[in-house]
C-alpha cells in the first residue's frame, strides 16, 4: 500500500473536507489485511531490536485525534510485537497546577525519548493548539501581559515546528499520527461507551461538550496541521473510520520509518572479537560439571540447619 497519499510533510496542504475518514484502499474487510498486518508486527520487532542495540537515533510517535477515534487501541495493538525495555507510553490530559506554572512544552520535553528507544506521546504539546484554541485557555494561564499576541496560536506553531527541528537536529526523529474520525463514526462509539458497561468508563460527560465544538476543532487540527507539517517532522492523516485500517497504516508507517533509519547491530571492535573468541574458548574448554547428586544438596551430618550467629561486634 502506498501511504504517500496520507503523510503531509509541508509540500501540500490538508483539508480535511478532502479526505475520507471510512476510507480503507484496496483492503474490503480486517481479515483481508490481517497477513499484512501481521508481517509489519514481526518486522517492527526485528526493526526496534536493532534500534535499542545501536543506541543512536531515538523515534518519538506522536497521537493526535478527537475523542474515541482509537489512539489507546492503536497504541496497545501496533506496539503488541516490541520489546517493553524500549519503549515509553505517555499520556497527556489536562496539565496538573505544577504542569501549567511552565512553558507548555516543560511537560513533554521531559519526556522525550533517549537515544535508541520509542516513545509514545498519546496527547502533547499539540493540545495547547488545539483545545487550547478552542477554549482560549491560555487567557488563564498568568502569562504575562508581552505574551498574549493576538496571533498566539500561530506562533505556538512556529515554536513547536523550531522545537521539531530541533530535535531533528539532536538525533529524535518525530512522526505524527492524526487519527482521522467522522462525527458519525465518533457518535457510533460514544453510544457504545454508554450501553456496554464494560465500556462506561472510556466515557465522560466532558466528551459531549467537546463534541459541540466539532467545527472548531476541525479547523484547530487543519491549522495546527498545516503549519507543523515539516520533512523532518511528517504528519500522517489517518483514515480512523475503521480501526483496523487506522492500525494497518500506523504499523506500515512506522516500518517505513524505521526502515529509513535503517539501524544497524553494532560491530565490536577488533581487540573485542580476540575476547569473545578467547572466553568461547574458555567455556568450550571447560571440563564438564559433575551430575548433581540428592546428597550433594543436603548438608554434611552434623552441621545445623539453622544460619550461624553473627559475632556480637562485627
Ligand atoms: P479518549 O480518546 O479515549 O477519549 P483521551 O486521550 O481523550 O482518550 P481523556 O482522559 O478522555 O483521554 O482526556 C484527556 C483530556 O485532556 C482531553 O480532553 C484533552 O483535550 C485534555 N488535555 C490534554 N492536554 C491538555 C492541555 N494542554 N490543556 C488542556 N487540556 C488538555
Ligand atoms: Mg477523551
Amino acid at each position: 500500500m502506498d501511504l504517500q497519499s496520507f503523510v503531509f510533510d509541508g509540500s501540500r496542504r490538508f483539508d480535511p473536507k478532502k479526505f475520507d475518514p471510512a476510507y480503507t484502499g484496496d483492503y474490503g474487510s480486517k481479515e483481508e489485511a490481517s497477513q499484512k498486518m501481521l508481517a509489519n508486527l514481526k518486522r517492527l520487532t526485528e526493526l526496534q531490536d536493532r534500534l535499542y542495540a545501536e543506541n543512536k537515533e531515538a523515534l518519538l510517535i506522536i497521537f493526535q485525534a478527537m475523542d474515541a477515534a482509537g489512539k489507546d487501541g492503536t497504541i496497545k495493538h501496533v506496539m503488541s510485537g516490541m520489546n517493553p525495555q524500549g519503549i515509553d507510553v505517555w499520556n497527556f490530559k489536562q496539565p496538573s497546577a505544577e504542569e501549567l506554572d511552565h512553558d507548555y512544552l516543560w511537560r513533554c520535553a521531559k519526556r522525550l525519548p533517549e537515544r535508541g528507544k520509542i516513545c509514545i506521546f498519546n496527547r502533547s504539546y499539540y493540545e495547547d493548539v488545539l483545545v487550547g484554541r478552542v477554549h482560549e485557555l491560555y487567557k488563564n494561564q498568568n502569562l504575562p501581559q508581552r505574551c498574549l499576541y493576538d496571533n498566539l496560536i500561530k506562533r505556538r506553531c512556529r515554536q513547536i515546528r523550531d522545537f521539531e527541528k530541533y530535535l531533528w537536529e539532536n538525533g529524535i526523529r518525530v512522526v505524527k499520527f492524526y487519527l482521522n474520525i467522522s462525527k458519525e463514526e465518533q457518535k457510533k462509539r460514544f453510544l457504545s461507551r454508554i450501553d456496554n458497561p464494560a465500556k462506561n468508563w472510556k466515557f465522560s460527560e466532558a466528551d459531549i461538550r467537546e463534541r459541540a465544538h466539532w467545527d472548531e476543532y476541525q479547523k484547530a487540527y487543519r491549522d495546527a496541521i498545516n503549519a507543523t507539517a515539516a520533512p523532518e517532522a511528517p504528519w500522517i492523516v489517518v483514515p480512523a473510520d475503521k480501526k483496523w485500517f487506522a492500525r494497518l497504516v500506523v504499523s506500515q508507517y512506522l516500518v517505513q520509518t524505521l526502515e529509513a533509519i535503517d539501524p544497524q547491530y553494532p560491530v565490536l571492535p577488533a581487540g573485542t572479537q580476540k575476547m569473545l573468541a578467547e572466553c568461547r574458548a574458555k567455556l568450550t574448554g571447560e571440563a564438564p560439571a559433575a551430575p548433581r547428586t540428592e546428597a550433594a544438596d543436603l548438608p554434611p551430618e552434623g552441621a545445623s540447619s539453622k544460619p550461624a550467629e553473627k559475632p556480637a561486634d562485627s
